[in-house]
């Protein structure tokens, strides 16, 4: 896995997706054991510039992870419309202070224009169209330019999530997917974030233990012993927003 501009193994721009598939698939079988770091150096060193991250700026320990591997990374935040102060204050505070390229993707209508259109407070009534429209078209559209992307899905999360490959294929978009912290648990990245200085949104020390967007039905704190994504659409069912499903 050499990162030379001759290596025939690196992939031209684009990469065909068949190519693409293969690697995943060979990736996934090699990588299972791998350290998030070696992840992320073959993920840097195989797609290069057509590669980033996507970050819901709960905590910044994936894109602090990926700058390490590939300075000037591209981190993909969804800007909903429907974020936390608290939210975009850490996107911006990311920008700012590391070394890589926040890319803020935003859907293509308004609040506003969204409310117009299906009616006030959709995320109260049919989450999985606000979602939809707000974040899984928005992410696919902004991918458009990549072939790898990684997320911070961890199995420890939720049951929803314990079964989350470390590189995968994504036929979805037909990319490459790598959660490159998938085997880590909450002490894991407890330890990476002081061991790092990373940034982390302030809300978690308010008592949120995931943040999504801020209407009371999208996001809750946790009751007392509760799972860590318990408060997420916490009265409705749905677990995911779509994007991971
Ligand atoms: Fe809409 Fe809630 Fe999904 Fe955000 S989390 S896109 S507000 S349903």
């Amino acid at each position: 896995m050499s990162s030379t501009a001759t290596d025939p193994n690196r992939l031209t721009d684009p990469a065909d997706p068949a190519r693409l598939e293969a690697l995943a698939t060979a990736a996934g079988r090699d990588l299972e054991e791998a350290s998030a770091q070696e992840v992320l150096r073959w993920a840097a060193e195989t797609f290069g510039r057509r590669f980033c991250v996507t970050s819901s700026m709960e905590d910044a320990v994936v894109a602090h992870l990926a700058s390490t591997a590939l300075p000037g990374v591209d981190v993909v935040f969804l800007d909903t419309g429907y974020h936390f102060p608290e939210t975009i204050g850490t996107r911006d505070a990311v920008a700012a202070t590391m070394p890589l390229n926040v890319i803020t993707l935003t859907p293509r209508q308004s609040v506003a224009e969204q409310d117009a259109e299906y009616g006030p407070a959709l995320h109260d009534r049919d989450p999985d169209l606000c979602c939809s429209l707000r974040k899984v078209e928005p992410l696919q559209r902004g991918l458009a330019g990549y072939d790898a992307w990684a997320t911070g899905l961890r199995r420890d999360e939720s049951p929803s999530r314990a079964n989350t490959p470390v590189v995968a294929w994504d036929a979805k978009r037909r990319k490459v997917k790598i959660a490159p912290i998938a085997r880590w648990t909450q002490a894991d990245v407890d330890a990476y974030v002081n061991a790092h200085g990373v940034l982390l949104n302030p809300l978690l020390w308010e008592g949120y233990t995931s943040v999504g967007c801020s209407p009371l039905s999208c996001t809750r704190k946790p009751g007392e012993g509760e799972e860590g994504r318990a408060g997420r659409w916490a009265d409705s069912g749905k677990t995911e927003c779509g994007i991971h499903l």
